[in-house]
């Protein structure tokens, strides 16, 4: 990471170096542990961890310009000082985007004790994302069978998750993503009963109504923006907002003002945010729900691979512009 980012991030934020010792042993008397990195998640809230700290931002875990990046991402055990974790572990969690890190922060890293499923799904489906469609759908938006679900960034790493789930509940779903593609995904793909491309919609209150006659009860909010002005005009009574994400906003240096919040009031909604931190509880019931659905192919999981640490910057960069196709993943090693 070169340097604090303002406005779009570049692939010039970030550099690639050659430069270091690589590291393949714990030190003495460390009780660390040395992985060697297979897959590493692209996730939107590195661009907020960008910001310069200090600008009323709540992610505390800010990036250290001159270090490199950390985030989540799949890797192997090379060696360990640490009593639960072996050479040869697979583990998901906390790593740095190097082809080895030394892992000393055990707070959010885990053993992967499933083969049967690509190891890149620890970065997507039984992942973080996995984890926040899960929590946000089942937890904040009180779901029952027969509501008029619509998610917007439908078929990012999030989206595509809890429209399935939607529709595994018996939900009208629909889904918004920005481009041609993305809509026949959702609508082939993950079987949304409707997806539409906002970029081609100059009127969102009037799709919105084309696609929601008796309103919308539950939004699932990725975007933020003239979207969520949007959907408030076509909420019904106590619907539900389960704010996730605001990618819309996030390299604006100003917020958009959101105009239609009266509505909130009006129709009694219910509008919550949350953070999948929060969560982590229930990832042992969460992976209990959703392996024996992915094995009986009754949840679809699509990635955007990347192949290389080198593709890291453009990877994470294209996030902001809809270049991803799915969960974008960057493939550092096979194992
Ligand atoms: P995605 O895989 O959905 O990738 C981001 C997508 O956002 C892009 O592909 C693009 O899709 C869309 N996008 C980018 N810029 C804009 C814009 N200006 N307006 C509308 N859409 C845009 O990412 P994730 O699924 O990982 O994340 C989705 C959301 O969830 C993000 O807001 C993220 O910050 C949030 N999140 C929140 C968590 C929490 O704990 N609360 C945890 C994880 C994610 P398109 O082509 O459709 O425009």
């Amino acid at each position: 990471f070169k340097d604090y980012v303002s406005g779009f991030p570049k692939e010039s934020d970030m550099y690639v170096s050659t430069k270091g010792t690589i590291r393949l042993k714990v030190p003495d008397g460390s009780n660390g542990i040395v992985v060697k990195n297979l897959y590493l998640s692209c996730d939107p809230y590195t661009r907020n961890r960008m910001t310069k700290p200090d600008t009323g931002n709540y992610y505390v875990n800010y990036l250290k310009p001159g270090l490199p990046i950390n985030g989540l991402g799949v890797a192997k055990v090379l060696d360990s000082g640490h009593p639960n974790f072996k050479k040869g572990d697979l583990v998901w969690g906390n790593t740095g985007w190097e082809e080895y890190s030394l892992i000393t922060d055990f707070q959010l890293l885990f053993k992967i004790q499933h083969s049967n499923v690509p190891l890149s799904y620890y970065t997507g489906i039984l992942g973080l994302p996995g984890l926040t469609a899960y929590g946000g759908f089942y937890e904040v938006c009180s779901p029952k069978k027969g509501d008029n679900v619509f998610i917007s960034a439908a078929s990012g790493a999030v989206g595509q998750l809890v429209g399935q789930f939607a529709k595994l509940l018996g939900c009208y779903v629909v889904g918004s993503a920005g481009s041609k593609e993305k809509v026949d995904l959702l609508k082939n793909k993950f079987k949304f009963n409707e997806a539409f491309n906002y970029k081609e919609e100059p009127d969102l209150d009037a799709t919105l109504k084309r696609y929601f006659s008796e309103g919308i009860d539950i939004y699932f909010e990725n975007v933020g923006g003239k979207m969520l002005d949007a959907v408030l005009l076509n909420m019904r009574a106590h619907g539900r907002i389960a704010a996730c994400g605001l990618i819309s906003q996030y390299n604006l240096d100003k917020p958009e003002g959101v105009h239609n919040l009266m509505h909130l009031i009006y129709k009694r909604i219910r509008m919550e945010g949350f953070v999948v931190f929060d969560y982590f509880h229930l990832y042992p019931k969460f992976l209990e729900f959703v392996l024996p659905q992915i094995a009986e192919g009754k949840i679809v999981y699509l990635e955007d691979i990347a192949e290389g640490l080198e593709s890291g910057p453009s990877a994470l960069v294209g996030l902001f512009s809809g270049l991803n196709v799915g969960k974008q993943v960057v493939l550092v090693a096979r194992e």
